[in-house]
């Protein structure tokens, strides 16, 4: 079989993606390959074809159970033979699984890096056949990246004591200079092909919004999203258990992640996330790296995040399948404070000189600034995205929130006077939350105990809302107008232009992002589900889709996977719209194999002709009331 027809007999797809058939090829004529693809590019398939047509094994390498857990359990429903060698396997097990793959059972292994330089997996791995090395998230090998581990250091090694050197391909969605050149240098990579593809992902919107209620907002976009699974990105544990047990107060099927959790509730929870048995995560960024959930709808995040590159490769967990998704980040100005203050109190750099340290944090205090501008940027945020990770889009996307909305400009001359004035009156002696609330009036102890009630602008913006002025304050700061004391007290002083802010000359203008939900996004709703190909369900579409969901739904239950590994969200869609009335129209669908079809096929044509049916009798026989009594409301979850 050729590249062409494994594509389409196991995985069912048509066509490669961008940079698929470069890796592949390189792979199959012998060479060392390095693909740097964003997430959900479709690196797995790149190693996954060529090791079904290389004559010996393929090991691949992988950072953590549940990625391989994953894979294999995707290759399984394909109809290839997977298997994988970690720790979550029992002594006996593992014994097992080895024997298996002795006698040749398995075309495809997936192994911890910490495996290959114990006895029994080189016993093994001298004897066998091995035709690849893959080595997925190869940035794992370098410290200059976030996950480095140092068992991916062994891999290296272990390729030299085998006796014939396989082809050894990598993968990674890091692309940055330090990371690939050590990629390079320890897999001790042969004069690789490497190959770049492009970090847009057309089929995710983004937004930012600065709600003056962040809870109220997300339970809104919830009830707006009913049946969708999604994720919540907190910056804190505190803010995940708080909006978490809010959420499931107010009924949503929620679950949380965070590093607070023991092993054992993060593993369940994760899962139930997984199995869609609840299907909205709520999490810190400790979630998230190994899931590979392709049918993720949405990634809100309750806070801003750290920098661009933690922001791009959370939201980048939605729409894996290339169905679309949404991407919305809502931005609070604490957001930036606590940001600031984990920078200013990281430990993770102890062991560096004081220099070096002092040149990290700058680095990041500059990350946190360029991530702050994302929020305020007028300009298409894709292209601010794109712009980011070095690449040039154009500057209108047509599919995040300011291309199709803008933002508007309020002038702040007022609020600016009052803030700037405050901080001289009081000496400069408080941090942003006391000038905040002496400006707006409270009556809090603290205010009154720092005089602060006698203050020449005390109550003098008691109108403006507080979220309203912290904007306005992170705004003074990115614009240097005033500035904070780097310690742990934040003291705001003024600087060389914060004459301007306390006369200004002319109106200052800030663009602050438009609050209420537009018109469009109230639309965006109702069209749940557009194609890649393009493709707009309709209603009766819809409807299909949520019979077909359920069916998979039972499906998995009874096989004990996720629903997106039977089908993904994608294939559904794409069946809603050829409505496949015999075997080839069924084969005709993306993500639609002979395996799968062996196994699935029927049972969703059935499920297709009795939809027909229904719709063909009751448009005969019954008043369109009835139908939109029986179908008009979002059917219940996948939840079991
Ligand atoms: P990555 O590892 O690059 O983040 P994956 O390998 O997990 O991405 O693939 C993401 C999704 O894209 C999977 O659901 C996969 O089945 C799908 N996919 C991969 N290649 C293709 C293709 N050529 N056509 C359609 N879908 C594809
Ligand atoms: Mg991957």
């Amino acid at each position: 079989m050729d590249k062409q027809q494994i594509l389409k007999q196991y995985f069912g797809y048509d066509s490669f993606r961008s940079g698929q058939e470069t890796l592949i090829d390189s792979i199959l004529g012998g060479g060392d390959t390095l693909g740097i693809m964003p997430t959900g590019a479709g690196k797995s398939l790149c190693f996954q074809v060529p090791a079904l047509m290389l004559p010996g094994i393929t090991l691949v390498i992988s950072p953590l159970i549940s990625l391989m857990k994953d894979q294999v359990m995707t290759l399984n429903q394909a109809g290839i033979h997977a298997a994988f060698l970690n720790s979550s396997l029992t002594q006996n097990q593992y014994f097992k699984a080895l024997s298996l793959a002795r006698e040749g059972r398995y075309k495809i292994i997936y192994v911890a890096p910490e495996r290959l330089l114990t006895d029994s997996f080189l016993e093994f791995a001298l004897e066998a056949e091995i035709s690849m090395v893959a080595v997925d998230e190869a940035h794992c090998v370098s410290q200059w990246g976030q996950d480095f581990r140092p068992g991916y250091l062994k891999i290296a090694e272990f390729i030299d004591r085998l006796r014939v050197r396989p082809v050894v391909a990598a993968f990674t969605a890091t692309a940055t200079k330090e990371v690939r050149d050590d990629i390079i240098d320890l897999l001790h990579l042969h004069e690789p092909l490497v190959t770049t593809t492009g970090f847009d992902r057309p089929n995710l919107y983004f937004a930012v919004h600065s709600p003056r209620d962040k809870y109220d907002t997300i339970k809104r976009y919830l009830e707006n999203h009913r049946g969708e699974s999604g994720i919540i990105y907190c910056l804190t544990r505190k803010y995940v258990e708080e909006v978490c047990s809010k959420l499931r107060q107010d009924g949503f099927p929620v679950t949380r992640y965070h590093a607070g959790l023991s092993d054992g509730e993060r593993r369940q929870n994760q899962d139930d996330f997984i199995y869609d048995r609840s299907p909205i995560m709520v999490a810190t960024n400790a979630f998230g790296m190994g899931i590979d959930k392709s049918n993720v709808r949405y990634v809100i995040h309750y806070n801003m995040p750290k920098n661009m590159e933690s922001y791009y490769q959370e939201a980048g967990r939605a729409g894996r399948d290339g169905e679309p998704a949404e991407c919305i980040l809502l931005y609070g100005g604490q957001d930036v404070i606590t940001n600031q203050f984990f920078i200013d109190h990281n430990t993770d750099n102890q062991e560096l000189d004081p220099m070096t340290r002092a040149l990290v944090g700058e680095r990041d205090r500059e990350r946190l600034r360029r991530m702050t501008f994302y929020c305020f940027t007028n300009d298409c945020l894709r292209d601010y995205i794109l712009r980011y990770f070095g690449e040039y889009g154009s500057n209108y996307c047509g599919n995040c929130a300011n291309c199709l909305t803008g933002f508007e400009e309020v002038d702040v001359t007022q609020i600016v006077r009052a803030l700037a004035g405050c901080v001289l009156s009081c000496r400069q002696r408080y941090g942003v939350n006391v000038i905040i609330d002496t400006v707006h009036g409270a009556n809090t102890a603290k205010i009154r105990q720092y005089r602060m009630d006698a203050n020449p602008h005390y109550g003098e913006l008691a109108k403006i809302p507080t979220y309203k002025l912290r904007q306005v304050m992170n705004f003074l700061m990115l614009q240097e107008y005033l500035t904070v004391t780097p310690d742990e007290y934040a003291v705001v002083k003024l600087t060389k232009k914060s004459a301007m802010a306390l006369e200004p000359k002319e109106p200052i203008l800030m663009k602050m992002a438009r609050e209420q939900e537009r018109p469009e996004k109230k639309e965006k709703a109702g069209r749940t589900r557009k194609g890649a190909a393009g493709f707009v369900l309709g209603r009766e579409d819809e409807q299909l889709f949520e019979a077909l969901r359920r069916l998979r739904s039972e499906i998995a239950r009874k096989e004990g996977v996720p629903p997106y590994i039977v089908f993904s969200d994608k294939t559904l869609s794409h069946m809603c719209v050829i409505r496949p009335g015999n075997r080839n129209e069924m084969l005709s669908v993306a993500g639609v194999g002979e395996f799968k079809y062996e196994k699935y096929g029927e049972a969703f044509l059935k499920c297709v002709a009795g939809f027909e049916k229904e719709q063909a009798d009751r448009t005969d026989f019954e008043g369109p009331e009835f139908r939109s009594m029986e179908y008009g409301e979002p059917q219940d979850y996948e939840n079991f």
